[in-house]
């Protein structure tokens, strides 16, 4: 695009705020400084699992359940910043004693159609804060399984099983593992499940929001 019709562009229709719609410079990544503020992230919270602990700084509702929503269906990927930065924070006084950082994979399939992958772009904005390595392709997504979101808890953990595998050397190595929203954790439990059969030393996790059970209908 050339530069005079993308300010144009900007001209005509500025960035707006993903959440109240009020204008917004670029570099504000897609929301107000008002609602910014307005997030209270929730330091040091973890979610213990089989294998695994879960960081979440939020809870899946109010706005952060809309941010999410504007980033995964609406495009507005310039909100991986604003996730990335809170998950960094939430991790407050805790050590960054990892090794690695990995995502949960999408299928080819999927990603051929969206072009990319949503969570791996907050985990890699992650890494790059946390100094730490950060490998796209470590774990694959090697068939595609039914979503998650209409399933039952014991569905989903069958759904899920051997749909996973690790596709680099991780001996020795201290994970984290990153997801956008935990549900049942049935998919962070498999893809933990799978690092540690690989000989890895630990995995933690950290994702975006926890869906607190009374408001399990929706998605994973
Ligand atoms: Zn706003």
């Amino acid at each position: 695009m050339n530069k005079l019709f993308s300010s144009l562009l900007s001209i005509l229709f500025p960035p707006r705020c993903a959440l109240c719609n009020q204008v917004i410079a670029k570099e504000d990544f897609g929301l107000c400084k008002h609602c910014v503020q307005q997030s209270h992230p929730v330091h040091n919270r973890w979610l213990t699992l089989p294998n695994t602990r879960c960081l979440y700084p939020f809870t899946y509702a109010g706005t952060i359940k809309k941010a999410i929503y504007a980033y995964k269906f609406h495009g507005r990927k310039e909100l991986a910043h604003h996730f990335a930065n809170w998950m960094y924070e939430a991790f407050a006084t805790d050590k960054f004693d990892y090794d690695l950082v990995v995502c949960v994979p999408m299928s080819m399939d999927k990603l051929r159609e969206r072009g990319y992958n949503q969570t791996g772009v907050i985990a890699k904005l992650l890494a790059k804060k946390m100094h730490v390595a950060y490998s796209r392709h470590c774990l694959v997504k090697g068939k595609d399984n039914r979503t998650q979101h209409r399933l039952s808890r014991s569905e989903r953990f069958e759904n899920i099983k051997g749909v996973f595998y690790v596709n680099e050397d991780v001996s020795h190595k201290k994970i984290l593992l990153i997801d956008d929203i935990i549900t049942t954790g049935a998919t962070i439990m498999e893809c933990t499940q799978m690092l540690l059969e690989s000989g890895c030393e630990r995995v933690d996790s950290a994702v975006i929001a926890y869906t607190l059970p009374q408001e399990r209908k929706e998605e994973e």
